[in-house]
């Protein structure tokens, strides 16, 4: 196979990686404000990312829904499942104040925000509390998305995967090397852009999943896969990777989406596991999954398990409810799967799972603008570790990047590329995976990396011993990859380079779970049992410097 290299160099002032939510909403608002833009997606902005599918809740805050009084809002919001102390309190204040407006532009592009005509806020609640997520019809989101960023003059340039953002010695972000799926031999781009933005979401296939035969079957998209090294190897900082936060949904047919569920989570008995309800409920579902997502791996290490949703008490209405719910989000596959196998929800229970940890929301730090701490690199979504939310998360933070890196396109002058050192050094690269006749190939280390990350930097135990092992294999892995790793087409060049990021950012999560010296949340450190005080307003964070790796404790931006 080739390595074919396109001549012209594809100039553009704002460069989107990753065409997902975050990346079309950045899009759409850069477009507007008269920025050139280009979005380079690995697969099809139309249905590619998380939100493929669609998604059905939207957390927001509407004044005329919810009140004038806005710490509330925060307080009750820092309660539940996207609160907590994994982001800068000033970031999630921004984005809730952000997030009416991101409602009023989807509803205005035709994504279908009040399905029964009226405000309704449902699931991911506890009872008697305000409810912040707006149940919406996000079905056709991305062919909307998709349309609207072409209305505005976005090019999209689907099945382009990018590799490597360059940087300048000013340290400025200033374009990227990709290169086309379309056909087998693959075509190198280079694109120089005066800011960039990695949309790439979370870092999927990192940790292993319910059956490793079937590595895809994973419960987000499972080509989300590590973009945000990308970012950690042109400088970027990166946050909170050491605290892993892990999703549940149904065991063994791997789909996010749990709050679409209306049941209550209950034991083998059919008794409820939570206290917070006891028949189904609508409005708030089962808050026990948002609390406590460990609690379905937990409760069958202890032997107490396994955990069910409950769904028999439905009535006919809630379950046909729940269907159509299940389509907005995106996940009537399960509807299909049941009737296929003759499984009556409300006769039989169905078995829920701990998911494994994917880095959703555990990644790059951002700043008040969307930008990293490299100048003009900007990052939003998922694939961000300061910042929580999902959808509303990369709504939000795309629309403000939009917005920020379009002034910031005109205060800076174009830099010409051509010769950046790096272009050459991937190309060779690439020619050397392509036209390899003997190899290994990338199945076999993305199924060892993650056995690595299962054994010594899991979720269960972590020590100084185990770290200092996954370290060192993780190390050798990297080193053997590089040098046997063969591809047979431009498909597998980018599975191959998909697991060399997933390999750099593994190295980041061992490190800063070693460095971490306590025990936090799902950081469990049988040497370090306790919680350090200390560290309760700090973040750690890691990045790649000319002295080498540097990790370090920053404060929380209150
Ligand atoms: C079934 C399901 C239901 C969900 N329901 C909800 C819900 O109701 N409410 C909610 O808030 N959240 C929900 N979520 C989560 C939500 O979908 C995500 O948080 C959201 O889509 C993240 O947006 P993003 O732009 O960060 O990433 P994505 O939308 O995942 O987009 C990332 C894009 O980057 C592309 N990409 C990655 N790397 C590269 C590269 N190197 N080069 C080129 N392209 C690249 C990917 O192909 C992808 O298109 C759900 C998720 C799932 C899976």
């Amino acid at each position: 196979m080739q390595v074919k290299i396109r001549k012209e160099i594809i100039k553009t002032e704002l460069l989107i990686i990753g065409g997902g939510i975050a990346g079309l909403q950045a899009a759409i608002t850069a477009g507007q404000e008269g920025t050139s833009v280009i979005v380079a997606e690995k697969a099809d902005t139309r249905r590619s990312g998380s939100g493929a599918n669609g998604n059905d809740h939207y957390m927001c805050y509407i004044p005329e829904c919810h009140g004038d009084d806005f710490k509330r809002v925060i307080s009750e919001i820092n309660e539940g499942m996207e609160g907590g102390p994994w982001q800068d309190q000033i970031m999630l204040r921004k984005m809730m104040k952000r997030s009416y407006g991101i409602i009023q532009k989807w509803e205005s592009y035709g994504i279908d925000m009040r399905p029964t005509g009226k405000w309704v806020f449902e699931g991911h609640a506890m009872p008697g509390r305000q409810r912040y997520h707006l149940k919406y019809d996000g079905q056709n989101q991305k062919a909307v998305l998709t349309q609207k960023a072409l209305e505005n003059g976005a090019q999209i340039m689907n099945k382009v995967f990018i590799n490597e953002v360059l940087v300048n010695e000013e340290g400025r972000a200033v374009g990227a090397i990709g290169f086309s799926l379309a056909e087998d031999d693959s075509e190198v781009i280079i694109f120089q852009a005066k800011a960039v933005l990695l949309a790439t979401a979370q870092a999927m296939r990192m940790y292993p999943h319910g059956n490793p035969t079937f590595i895809f079957n994973t419960h987000s998209c499972p080509a989300a896969a590590g973009g945000a090294a990308i970012g950690y190897r042109a400088g970027a900082r990166l946050v909170n990777l050491d605290v892993p936060y892990i999703h549940a949904g149904v065991k063994g047919f791997a789909r996010s989406g749990k709050a679409t569920w209306i049941g209550v989570l209950s034991d083998i008995h059919g008794k409820p596991v939570g206290p917070f309800l006891t028949k189904p409920n609508r409005e708030t579902g089962d808050a026990m999954m948002d609390i406590w997502p460990g609690i379905f791996g937990e409760r069958l290490d202890n032997g107490t398990g396994p955990t069910y949703m409950n769904c028999t008490e439905l009535s006919e209405e809630d379950l046909k409810y729940q269907e159509k719910a299940f389509e907005s989000e995106g996940i009537d596959s399960i509807t299909e799967y049941c009737e296929q196998r003759g499984i009556d929800l409300r006769k039989s229970m169905i078995e829920f799972g701990t998911y494994d940890y994917s880095l959703a929301q555990r990644g790059i730090d951002i700043n008040l603008d969307g930008m990293t701490t490299v100048q003009g690199l900007y990052a939003a979504g998922i694939c961000c570790g300061n910042v929580r939310g999902n959808i509303t998360n990369a709504s939000v933070w795309g629309d403000v990047v939009g917005e920020h890196s379009s002034e910031y396109v005109k205060q800076v002058e174009e830099f010409d590329i051509s010769e950046h050192p790096l272009i050459k050094e991937k190309i060779d690269f690439y020619m050397e995976l392509m036209t390899k006749k003997i190899g290994a190939h990338w199945l076999e280390v993305n199924s060892t990396l993650q056995r690595i990350m299962n054994d010594y930097v899991g979720l269960k135990v972590r020590s100084e011993t185990l770290l200092t092992a996954g370290i060192k294999y993780l190390a050798d892995l990297k080193r053997y990859s590089v040098s046997e790793l063969k591809c047979e087409n431009s498909h597998e060049l980018m599975r191959t380079l998909e697991v060399l990021d997933l390999i750099d950012l593994a190295e980041a999560v061992a490190l800063t779970a070693k460095n971490r010296q306590e025990t936090r949340g799902n950081h469990k450190r049988v040497d370090f049992t306790y919680t350090n005080p200390l560290l309760n307003d700090k973040f750690q964070t890691i990045e790649k410097t000319k002295d080498g790796i540097k990790m370090a404790f920053r404060d929380k931006e209150k």
